[in-house]
């Protein structure tokens, strides 16, 4: 039990989180990575089943839709909980596109999200493109309008999830007319005449989703798929990363507070020259450092997921958002790099709980925004903002 205050309410959720990661996914986690992330069927049904029972399920959700209404800060909590667990096994809490029930038309509302309140459809995220990275805005895919229809066309990247996604967010430029150029997000089915796979690449860490390249070819949508209105596009790009990036941080600090309890169990046990190598200075101070770092980067979370229920400007809120992903995961990074090292030899083996979060802590880095973009975002702020706005 933490000393951070929070109510009963959040205790509980907490408390919740943690027993259904400890007791139903830790333990196949060394099934998944010996099995190239695949789980038993029945057992990837029963998580997905327990995650619903427990309410944790689509927490992002507003409660008028079937979704579990939670805070911003209990959010953060439940995320710190799945980040414990390796092999994305604590994906079977799926958050559904927190921005989408704002935004979308009722008929949208109806045929997609809430049906992925309800777990029945799962939505993937086709923005990235081999020379669309990092400068989002560089997207060559194209929307072109014909009639009541949008023809869409490009090839996308790093398309996570598409392998168990049933529709796609696909954002484009737009092709002629007033709002040429601009950017427009639409929904399209996974089975729509033009959508095509790739391939589908191995990456660093085993999780059972893919990250795919996917073309779409004279793909052609009913406008009423578009995403609000054209020109829109790019502004739920930025209510998604936010909200990603604050829960990477979340994440991060779960990772990190598993690795610091692995590797000081460990540390206590494993003998050496005679004695419990916790008692060498060197491996104490690998571990207070890590342990120092967690504690602010979870205090750096929790206040801004408190500011984001207290309602602080967005813009705050971005440079926040930033500065928690780029703090916390370069934190877990740090953390996952001294958890390989105490462990030793047997830190380099895939059954350990090391070894697989050194490879998957990477991606933090460079997702939802690399550690550079995130800075570039934080010193944009500094310069517009100052740094008691930021910081105070
Ligand atoms: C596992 C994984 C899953 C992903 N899932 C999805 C997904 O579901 N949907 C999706 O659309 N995308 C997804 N992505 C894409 C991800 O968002 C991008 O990889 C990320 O934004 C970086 O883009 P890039 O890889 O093209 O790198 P680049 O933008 O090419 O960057 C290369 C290097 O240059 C640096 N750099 C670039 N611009 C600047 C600058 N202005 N200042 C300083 N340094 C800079 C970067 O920091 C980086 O170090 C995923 C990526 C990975 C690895």
């Amino acid at each position: 039990m933490g000393t951070y205050p929070m109510s009963e309410d959040d205790r509980r959720i907490q408390d919740t989180a943690r027993r259904f990661v400890d007791e139903d996914l830790i333990p196949w986690e060394t099934h998944a990575e010996e099995h190239g992330g695949q789980i038993p069927e029945e057992v990837r049904q029963e998580h997905h089943r327990k995650a619903i029972e427990l309410g944790l399920f689509a927490m992002n959700m507003p409660k008028d839709l079937g979704g579990g209404g939670f805070t911003i800060f209990q959010q953060v909590l439940v995320s710190e909980q799945i980040g414990r667990v390796t092999n994305a096994l604590g994906w079977c809490v799926h958050t559904p596109p927190a921005w989408a029930p704002e935004v979308v038309s009722p008929e949208q509302l109806e045929r997609w999200i809430v049906p992925s309140i309800r777990g029945e459809r799962h939505e993937c995220y086709a923005i990235t493109e081999a020379g669309a990275g990092s400068d989002v805005d560089a997207i060559e895919a194209t929307a072109r309008r014909e009639g009541e229809a949008y023809v869409l066309n490009g090839t996308k990247m790093h398309v996570t999830s598409y392998n168990s996604a049933d529709y796609l967010f696909f954002q484009a430029k737009i092709e002629g007319g007033p709002h040429a150029g601009e950017h427009a997000m639409f929904f399209v089915d996974k089975d729509t005449l033009g959508v095509h796979l790739v391939r589908e690449p191995a990456y660093s860490h085993t999780f059972p989703d893919s990250h795919a390249i996917v073309a779409f070819k004279d793909v052609r949508v009913p406008a009423s798929n578009m995403v609000g209105e054209e020109g829109d596009g790019l502004d739920f790009t930025y209510a998604w990363f936010r909200y990603e990036r604050l829960m990477i941080a979340a994440r991060c600090c779960g990772a990190a507070e598993r690795l610091i309890e692995e590797a000081t169990a460990f540390a206590k046990d494993r003998v050496q020259f005679g004695e419990p190598i916790i008692g060498f200075q060197a491996i104490q101070h690998m571990l207070a450092d890590s342990l120092t770092e967690l504690w602010a980067a979870r205090l750096m979370t929790y206040e801004l997921a408190k500011n984001i229920d207290r309602g602080v400007d967005v813009k705050i809120q971005h440079a926040q958002c930033s500065m928690a992903k780029l703090y916390a995961s370069e934190m877990a990074n740090r953390v996952a790099d001294r958890a390989v090292q105490i462990f030793g030899g047997r830190g380099y083996m895939r059954e350990n709980v090391a070894e697989r979060f050194y490879r998957e802590v990477r991606v933090d880095r460079i997702w939802e925004g690399t550690s550079e973009i995130q800075r570039n975002i934080v010193a944009d702020q500094l310069a517009k903002r100052g740094v008691r706005m930021l910081a105070g």
